[in-house]
């Protein structure tokens, strides 16, 4: 993984994102969006703010207004350098003035607006004091699809990071797995995934034996034996963008319930990464692979929805779950990762990240599904 970084996102990219927001806003009868630090921030202005803090730092972005950043002074500075800095209005604020008070002003008293998901309670219940008529929902309720449909330059940053996540794959398979803790294999995929490129690492899953059956696992101490089933998943960002990918793989040889049940899982992940194309709505890629499981008998077993989207965060709308009736759009990224668990047993799961293109879907994870047999 020795290509050159990305170009990097311009401030039209910027500009044109928080546009899109705005405008997004506008169609949902609501007076603007409240962006606090985060990866809602990143995407939509490229400031990353390195600890959000007591201190309030705010995007503002209302339809018809130049977006502005309500930023503490000391920090004003690094906000200024950010790719996105040139299309906002900075209004940083030193300590001892009121920021709630300084942020007011720019908002329609009377306006319901949009907030991000991770916004600090102590600020939001700040501005809402000074605003006592105005109301506030959930961004990514009230905006699901604001970050879901990725451009060219976003999907090449997804498609490099789903590689150098395959690249750990390929390589973690190659070392010995009987006689190490989960810990130890989850340490050296953590390094892998360092290792080609990753800047942060969000998760590595090594679930063993009955660890498996548990999705929400992490990596205990437990010592890897022969004839263990072991889930690995794991991703993180790379050049800002997620990667997310499971296999699971079998210490020796593999029983015939084993493999069979593995089979299961494939076919499923299978079908429902070929139903992908656009015009589907979310709800049908879970079904197409709940098919699967359920017709072999193991539809109690499969205990989580078949997937979640992916951009600057590694878990975010669309998700493909029973209820989701949106419908998928060329350039919706998202995963497609069936499981069956058997309690107290082992855990089956395979994970591609896959997008939506003008008449079907591609796989970002292109590693083979095959019960990879490890030592
Ligand atoms: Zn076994
Ligand atoms: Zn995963
Ligand atoms: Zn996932």
């Amino acid at each position: 993984m020795t290509e050159a970084a990305p170009a990097p996102f311009t401030v039209d990219d910027y500009r044109s994102r928080m546009d899109r927001a705005a405008r997004a806003a506008a169609d949902a009868g609501l007076a603007g969006v409240l962006v606090a630090p985060g990866p809602d921030l990143v995407w939509l202005t490229g400031y990353r703010v390195p600890a959000e803090t007591e201190r309030l730092t705010l995007l503002v972005l209302v339809p018809g207004q130049d977006p502005e950043l309500v930023v503490p002074a000391l920090e004003a500075p690094d906000a200024a350098r950010a790719t996105g800095a040139p299309a906002l209005r900075l209004r940083d604020w030193t300590d001892g003035v009121d920021p709630y008070g300084l942020t007011a002003p720019l908002l329609d008293a009377r306006g319901r607006f949009a907030v991000s998901d991770n916004a600090w309670a102590m600020h939001l219940l700040g501005i809402q004091s000074r605003l006592p008529d105005s109301s506030y929902v959930s961004l990514s309720e009230s905006l699901p699809m604001l970050r879901a449909v990725k451009d060219a330059a976003e999907l090449d940053r997804l498609a490099a990071a789903g590689a150098a996540a395959d690249a750990a794959y390929d390589e973690i398979r190659r070392l010995p797995f009987a006689g190490r803790r989960e810990t130890e294999v989850a340490a050296d995929l953590d390094a892998l995934l360092r290792k080609f490129g990753h800047e942060q690492v969000d998760f590595t899953i090594v679930g063993s034996g009955p660890n498996g059956a548990s999705p929400h696992h992490e990596a205990g101490e437990r010592v890897i034996e022969r004839g263990d089933m072991v889930v690995l998943d794991f991703g993180g960002l790379r050049h800002g963008y997620g990667s997310d990918t499971t296999r699971t793989v079998h210490v020796g040889e593999p029983t015939a319930e084993e493999r069979r049940i593995h089979d299961v899982v494939r076919e499923a992940q299978d079908a429902a990464c070929r139903a992908v194309r656009p015009g589907i709505a979310c709800q049908e890629v879970d079904r197409v692979a709940r098919a699967v499981i359920t017709e072999a008998g193991y539809g109690e077993y499969f205990i989580h929805r078949t997937g979640h989207g992916i951009g600057v965060t590694t878990h975010e709308p669309p998700y493909m779950i029973e209820g989701e009736e949106q419908p998928l759009v060329p350039g919706m990224c998202f995963s497609v990762e069936p499981g069956i668990y058997l309690p107290g047993r082992f855990g089956v799961r395979i994970e591609d990240i896959v997008t939506v293109t003008e008449d079907g879907g591609r796989r970002l994870n292109t590693t083979s599904h095959e019960l990879a047999l490890v030592n």
